[in-house]
C-alpha cells in the first residue's frame, strides 16, 4: 500500500466501501440489535460502556467475560446476563460457538489487546478494541491482518469523533485554512502501583493513555497527516515514574504550516483543545472528556451526547450495512506509527519522520 492509498484508508476513511456480508453468523434482532460483550470488567466498561449499552438502538449487552467471580455474579444480576453468556478469560473461545454474541469489546489493559483481538477473530466475532489499539504498531498489524483474515469489522474506542464539539472542530478546516491547533491533557497519577505505570502492561506511560487524545485531534482537525515530529519527555518525579514516562510535549509538521503544540501529562492535570483558523477560533475546555465539554470563545454550545452510545450504534450499523468504521483498525495502526515516532524523537532529541509503511 503506498502512502497515498495509506492516507485514504486511515483518515478519510472510506464509508462508501462495500464489504462481503459482515452478518453472516450474526443474529441480527431488530427488536434488540446485535450482542456485545464485554472482555474486561474495570472502570471504564463499568462506569460508561455498560451504561451506554442501555441506550443503544443497534445492540445491546449480551455478555460478560471477566477474571472475577464477584463481578461476573454482580453483572449477571445488574444486567440480566444469561449464565450461557459469561465468560473467563481461559473459556473464552467458546464464544465461537455462541449466537447471541455478534461484537466482542476489548476493554482490558493496553498490553492484552492483541490476544483478545486476535482471539475474537478467530472466533468470528467482530471487534472494537480500546485506546490505545496495541502497545505497538507490530502488534495492530496483527491484529487488522486477523481481522481481515476471518472476515470481521475491527474498531477502536474513539468516542470523541460521536462528540458535537470535536466534529465540529473536526470541520473547521474544510471552511478556512487552519492557523494553530494546542491540545493539553493529563491528570495526576496517585497510585504507582497500578497497571498504567507498568511498562509491560501499558506499553507507555501518559502519551499512550491520553497524549493519544491530542494525536487524534491532530489529525482530524488538520485533515492531514503529521510527516515529521519533534518530542521532549520530562520526569519532575523520577522515583516515582520508574518505568513508564511523565510528561511528554510534541510538535508535528504538517504539510500545510499549522503551529502546533502538544503535552500529555500523569503529573498535572489538564484538559484544553485550542484551534485557530481564518474562519473561526475555539477553544474547548474540557475537551476530552465524556461529558460535560465547554467551548470558553463566545460560548458556543452544542447538544451534549452518549459518546459511547453513539459509537456502538454507528459501529452495529457498519456490520449491518457491511462497511468500514470511521475509526477503524487502520486509524488504530496510523496512531500507533505516530506515537512510536514521539518516543523516538523524545528519546533522539532530534526530529524524527513519521514511518506509515
Ligand atoms: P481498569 O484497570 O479499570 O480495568 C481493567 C480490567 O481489565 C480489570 O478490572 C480486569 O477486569 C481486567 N484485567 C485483566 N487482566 C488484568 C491485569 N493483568 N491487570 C489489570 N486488569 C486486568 O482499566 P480501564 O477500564 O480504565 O481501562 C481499560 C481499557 O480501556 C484501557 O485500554 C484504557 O486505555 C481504555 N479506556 C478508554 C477510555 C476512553 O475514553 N475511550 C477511558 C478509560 C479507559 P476483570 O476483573 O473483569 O477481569
Amino acid at each position: 500500500m503506498d502512502r497515498r492509498q495509506f492516507i485514504e484508508k486511515s483518515t478519510l476513511v472510506s464509508s462508501a466501501i462495500v464489504l462481503p456480508n459482515l452478518l453472516t453468523g450474526c443474529r441480527f434482532d431488530n427488536e434488540v440489535g446485535l450482542g456485545v460483550a464485554l472482555v474486561g470488567l474495570g472502570q471504564y466498561s463499568t462506569d460508561q460502556l455498560a451504561p451506554a449499552l442501555q441506550k443503544t438502538n443497534n445492540c445491546y449487552l449480551a455478555g460478560i467475560v471477566s477474571g472475577t467471580d464477584e463481578k461476573k455474579n454482580d453483572w449477571s444480576k445488574k444486567y440480566k446476563i444469561r449464565e450461557e453468556n459469561i465468560y473467563s478469560y481461559d473459556s473464552f473461545d467458546q464464544i465461537k460457538g455462541n449466537d447471541e454474541i455478534d461484537v466482542v469489546y476489548v476493554a482490558l489493559p493496553n498490553a492484552l489487546h492483541k490476544e483478545f483481538v486476535i482471539r475474537s477473530a478467530k472466533a468470528g466475532k467482530h471487534v472494537i478494541c480500546e485506546k490505545p489499539m496495541g502497545i505497538s504498531s507490530t502488534e495492530c498489524k496483527e491484529m487488522i491482518d486477523a481481522c481481515e483474515q476471518n472476515n470481521v469489522l475491527l474498531s477502536v474506542g474513539y468516542r470523541l469523533h460521536f462528540d458535537n464539539y470535536h466534529r465540529h472542530v473536526m470541520s473547521l478546516s474544510k471552511k478556512s485554512r487552519l492557523r494553530q491547533i494546542n491540545a493539553d491533557f493529563g491528570y495526576v497519577v496517585e497510585d504507582p502501583n497500578e497497571w498504567r505505570m507498568k511498562k509491560e502492561l501499558a506499553g507507555g506511560g501518559a502519551l499512550m493513555n491520553i497524549g493519544i487524545y491530542c494525536v487524534q485531534s491532530a489529525c482530524y482537525i488538520s485533515n492531514q497527516l503529521p510527516e515529521m515530529v519533534t518530542a521532549q519527555s520530562f520526569k519532575s518525579k523520577p522515583h516515582f515514574f520508574t518505568e513508564v514516562e511523565e510528561t511528554i510535549t510534541f510538535q508535528f509538521s504538517f504539510p500545510d504550516a499549522i503551529s502546533n503544540t502538544f503535552s500529555t501529562s500523569h503529573n498535572y492535570p489538564a484538559n484544553r483543545l485550542s484551534v485557530d483558523s481564518e474562519n473561526e477560533k475555539f477553544d474547548l475546555s474540557p475537551a476530552f472528556t465524556y461529558s460535560g465539554l465547554g467551548s470558553t470563545f463566545r460560548s458556543r454550545k452544542f447538544s451534549t451526547v452518549n459518546q459511547q452510545a453513539l459509537q456502538l450504534d454507528d459501529f452495529c450499523k457498519c456490520i449491518i450495512e457491511g462497511r468500514r468504521s470511521k475509526v477503524s483498525g487502520e486509524m488504530g495502526l496510523r496512531d500507533l506509527q505516530i506515537i512510536e515516532a514521539i518516543y523516538e524523537a523524545a528519546e533522539l532529541k532530534k526530529e524524527v519522520k513519521i514511518n506509515y509503511s
